[in-house]
């Protein structure tokens, strides 16, 4: 490691030990050239992402669990196990190519939501009604009115118009 003083190659680690409950090593390194004191810090690459909730608390990131959350929004619908699969590896790279170490559950969610809102409209209002807890009726409108921008257009019809003939009721027959 380069000292980040006088840029001799020549530094030596004084000590190393781990840190940030084990997920870092940190060393205190020495510049036998200008008797500079630095710190650097291993870690792991691959990385460990946090769910920050709602809440303000932290999770670890889990792909199980987001799987099981939409694979819970997709029971009984007619997309197999290995789309799902595609779908969560796609979702959890684009969360790792983001580059956050700490992403809120919102993040998440409105990705889910997105991507289920083209795959299948019932797994969609499935997935929404549980994220998005649906505290007013307005809510829950706003993804109907999502979906139905899609094309079908359901119009209630009560058939009145066959109806009215009955009122003029069965015909009276008049005995004599
Ligand atoms: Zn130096």
């Amino acid at each position: 490691m380069r000292c980040p003083y006088c840029a001799s190659e020549n530094t030596q680690v004084k000590d190393s030990r781990p840190t940030e409950e084990h997920t870092a090593i940190r060393r205190r390194r020495i510049c036998p050239d200008c008797d500079g004191r630095f710190t650097t810090f291993e870690r792991v690459q691959l990385r460990e992402m946090m769910v920050v909730k709602r809440s303000g608390r932290k999770v670890p990131f889990e792909r199980d669990k987001l799987y099981r959350s939409i694979e819970v929004a997709l029971r009984k619908r007619p997309v197999e196990n290995e789309r799902i699969e595609r779908l969560v590896s796609g979702l959890v790279r684009r969360l790792e190519s983001n580059g956050e170490a700490e992403i809120p559950s919102t993040t998440i969610g409105e990705m889910v939501m997105d991507a289920l809102r083209g795959l299948d409209p019932v797994a969609y209002v499935r997935f929404a009604s549980v994220y998005r807890d649906f505290r007013d009726a307005a809510d829950f409108q706003d993804v109907l009115g999502d979906i139905a921008s899609d094309g079908s257009r359901a119009s209630p019809s009560r058939g009145a118009g066959e109806d009215d003939d009955d009122k003029s009721g069965p015909p009276i027959t008049r005995k004599h």
